[in-house]
């Protein structure tokens, strides 16, 4: 296989953060990804599987592996049933699910990840999650073998899926949408919703914490804690939503960790509450 070398990380993440990949390739086809994969197993390799970075914080020194950047894109239609690409872009296929007349993935409108990061993330919004409407999930495993897992082999929750304790891919899924009159107008609220209660012009990775036990929000947290606009070399605690650090100017990930040490810190100082991250923190080895 022919990689790259040295691709810079801040170049393929919505934060803008992250140094040189040892290794990078883009992969367009389920079985590129199974190459890629057999040969780090052969090699002994360690990996990391991209989507859109959309909810990624890489090192400052980078990775000392194989990122594989995942771009295969292919969306099926069936009636209701969409068959997609993992690399596909989640908010895209929310809109144009809508569009057409299906109600379950309207919430994904606006949310910046790949369909692959959002089934491994388990992303919502709006009460909906990606769960609901998913039916199947086409998992190429660290040894390059394709399996077809349906719903029911799988377990998830909040912000959680059974593909975070597990090596390996998710190079497609399947969606079973309902027909509905409403959906496309439930979407345009959705992103209107969200242009204007999250920074959509800043550099970042979406929501930092968890929300909290019982269900509580870690943004109102952190606003009552005092933090909007709070701010550790280029990074800064949104001032239009608290859950959100934003890359101001040059952050680097040191930045944007040293900060959210801070926030939570602070956070169970002044409420009891114990944040957890929700992004992923990537170290170089
Ligand atoms: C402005 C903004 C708004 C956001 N709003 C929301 C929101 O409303 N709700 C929400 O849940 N999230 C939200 N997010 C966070 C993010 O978009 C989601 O978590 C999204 O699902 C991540 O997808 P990704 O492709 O970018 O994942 P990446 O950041 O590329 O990867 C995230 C994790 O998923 C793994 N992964 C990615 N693709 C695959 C694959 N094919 N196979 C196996 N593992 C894979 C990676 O290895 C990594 O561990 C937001 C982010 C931003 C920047």
């Amino acid at each position: 296989m022919q990689f790259e070398e040295g691709r810079l990380l801040k170049q393929v993440t919505t934060f803008g953060i992250g140094g040189p990949a040892k290794y990078f390739i883009e992969v367009q086809t389920i079985p590129q990804l199974q190459e890629a994969l057999a040969h780090c197993h052969q090699q002994k390799l360690r990996y990391f599987i991209l989507g859109k970075g959309s909810n990624t914080l890489f090192s400052d020194s980078g990775f000392e592996g194989l990122v594989i950047l995942n771009k295969i894109l292919f969306c099926e239609q069936k009636e209701g049933e969409f068959y997609v690409g993992a690399g596909y872009s989640f908010s895209l296929l929310g809109t144009q699910t809508a569009r057409k007349g299906y109600e379950g993935l309207e919430f994904a409108s606006g949310i910046p990840g790949s369909v692959g990061g959002a089934v491994y993330m388990n992303a919502g919004a709006n009460g909906g999650e990606t769960f609901h409407a998913l039916t199947e999930v086409t998992f190429v495993n660290e040894r390059g073998d394709v399996n077809v897992i349906p719903k029911d082999k799988l377990t998830w929750g909040y912000r959680f899926s059974c593909f975070q304790n597990q090596q390996g891919a998710i190079a497609a899924a399947r969606f079973q949408l309902t027909p509905s009159s409403e959906a496309r107008a439930r979407q345009l609220g959705i992103i209107d919703y969200r242009t204007k209660t999250q920074p959509y012009g800043d550099s970042s990775a979406g929501c930092v914490f968890r929300n909290a036990h019982g269900g509580v929000s870690a943004g109102e947290l952190i606003e009552r804690s005092g933090l909007k606009g709070f701010s550790i070399g280029g990074a800064e605690v949104s001032h239009l939503h608290a859950n959100f650090i934003v890359n101001r100017s040059d952050a680097t990930a040191q930045d944007v960790i040293a900060l959210a040490s801070h926030v939570k810190k602070t956070v169970s100082e002044k409420t009891g509450y114990d944040l957890e991250m929700e992004i992923k923190v990537i170290p170089y080895s």
